[in-house]
């Protein structure tokens, strides 16, 4: 009866070395409130500078979303009091963002669908808050204000929590081929609020929402999202209505709390910064960046189904990671088996592993070459492809090479067709009732006889031989 309407606001921490509007770093991780400068606290006398990086930041992620890029964007001053924000004011923007109407082609149930992206404006993130150092205080860390972020709106075509992540996937994944933003959710360079409603089916007029606050995992989204259509239901449900609020999401209880009620725009009072000229951007330098855009997620995939011959569904998991992609390109150029099987390597044995220990690319610790190498062995016969997964849980655990497992442990394939020929010759004559049976027309013995070469080979013997020279002297037995 009810149906759920979403739109997500994701805030995006720029990769820039300094400030949006002063030349203190952005490092993360360094000793609290060391790297806010008078700027970013706003004392009296200082002028913002702006940060041209983070502009030109702004403009390649407008352009990866089909947007359009404002020529002159105007910065805003919100003002609101926090005890991170010691300024009472962050510098945002309002009425003219510089990135406006884009939007991001989704893959929903083998459908593509279109989320259309309002915004995305540049502003400054504010400090944080820190309750859980002293007992019943609360410390607050300015390292973090004035750092770049953009924040980008999307408009409510979002239908329930899958969605709304894979949406969020996407755009996570697109910032970080754009290169402009680590992405890192733990240390919160990537975080979302939530708008949910819920309106009756068929109905064009949107419900009341309630916004979830910052969360900082696809996992909390999704969790957040279905608490959130839940609650509302059974308000509605009631005859009761919801109220417009700020709420928050504990993960620990897993259910969301009122945080605040919504505040309206002109709660903020917001403004042209009077120390801010409007961001003047020329249409060349959007040609230029343009020009140099690198390839994106979508187009990647697009090649990589037809250069590899990749299914959908392969492709969407090597592509969503820019450094997974890029990793299964590098063990392609030095491994002889083809694309699909070496895709199949790295989705099901590789990321099985990687997602067992929760390890990024970045620190595998089988590198592309030592996996090309494996690779390499099964397409020449040397080893097979169940001892290629014991040898490589080796290599995933100690860090050892592929040529020094096998030589160890004497692991080599036996692909010498005189060696097997010895070991069919056994089983026939060990097993002449079965041949016999086999002869006289039980064609399902021929799988028997393969398993008793395997096993008399320790399972070393090469099956594709096997399989050859036993179909072979059985022929010539008939
Ligand atoms: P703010 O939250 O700052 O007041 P907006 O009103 O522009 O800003 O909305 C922010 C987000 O909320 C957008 O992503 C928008 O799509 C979404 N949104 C607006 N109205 C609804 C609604 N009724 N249900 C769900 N999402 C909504
Ligand atoms: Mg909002």
């Amino acid at each position: 009866m009810w149906e759920s309407v979403i739109g997500l606001e994701i805030h995006v921490q720029l990769k820039t070395q300094s400030k949006i509007f002063s030349s203190a770093s952005t490092n993360f991780g360094a000793e609290q409130n060391t790297q806010a400068c008078a700027i970013d606290l706003g004392l009296p006398g200082v002028l913002p500078v702006l940060n041209e990086e983070a502009v030109k930041m702004a403009i390649k992620f407008g352009i990866a979303v089909g947007a359009n890029i404002e020529n002159n964007s105007v910065f805003a001053r919100k003002n609101y009091f926090y005890p991170d924000l010691p300024k009472g004011y962050q510098i945002s923007q309002y009425e003219i963002p510089i990135v406006s109407n884009g939007s991001v082609n989704i893959d929903i149930d083998k459908k593509v669908k279109k989320i259309r992206i309002t915004r995305a404006h540049l502003e400054e993130d504010a400090g944080k808050s820190i309750h859980d150092l002293y007992e019943n205080e609360s410390a607050i860390d300015l390292n973090r204000a004035g750092t770049p972020l953009i924040e980008i709106v999307s408009e409510p075509d979002l239908s329930n929590a899958e969605e709304a992540v894979k949406y969020l996937k996407y755009i996570h994944s697109l910032v970080r081929y754009l290169d402009i933003s680590d992405g890192n959710m733990q240390e919160g360079s990537f975080r979302c609020d939530a708008n949910i409603s819920l309106k009756k089916s068929n109905s064009s007029e949107l419900g009341i929402r309630a916004e979830i606050k910052n969360i900082n995992s696809f996992k909390f989204v999704e969790q957040a999202i279905n608490y959130e259509i839940q609650r509302q239901g059974e308000i509605l449900d009631s005859g009761k209505s919801v109220i417009q609020e700020t709420r928050l999401f504990d993960p620990i209880r897993n259910e969301t709390r009122s945080m605040r009620s919504k505040e309206e725009a002109n709660d903020y009072r917001y403004f042209p910064d009077p120390d801010l000229l409007p961001v003047s951007i020329s249409n060349s330098l959007i040609e230029n960046i343009k020009l140099n855009m690198p390839e994106l997620p979508n187009e990647k995939k697009e090649r990589f189904i037809k250069q590899y011959k990749l299914t959908d569904y392969d492709t969407s998991i090597l592509v969503l990671d820019k450094d997974l992609s890029a990793y299964y390109e590098k063990v392609l150029e030095k491994t002889s088996l083809n694309p699909k099987t070496t895709a199949n390597w790295i989705i099901t044995e590789l990321l099985s592993y990687a997602n067992k220990s929760n390890t990024g690319v970045k620190n595998y610790p089988v590198n592309f070459e030592d996996l090309a190498s494996l690779l390499t062995y099964i397409h020449d016969g040397l080893i097979s492809n169940k001892q290629a997964k014991i040898i490589f849980e080796k290599m995933w655990n100690n860090g050892e090479k592929p040529q020094d497992i096998i030589e160890k442990e004497g692991i080599k394939q036996i692909s010498d067709t005189m060696e097997i020929n010895k070991l069919v010759d056994n089983v026939i004559k060990n097993h002449y009732k079965s041949v016999e049976e086999y002869l006289a027309g039980k064609d399902k013995l021929f799988g028997f006889f393969v398993g008793e070469v395997m096993k008399e080979s320790k399972g070393k013997a090469n099956p594709k031989i096997v399989n050859q020279l036993l179909k072979e002297k059985l022929r010539n037995d008939k």
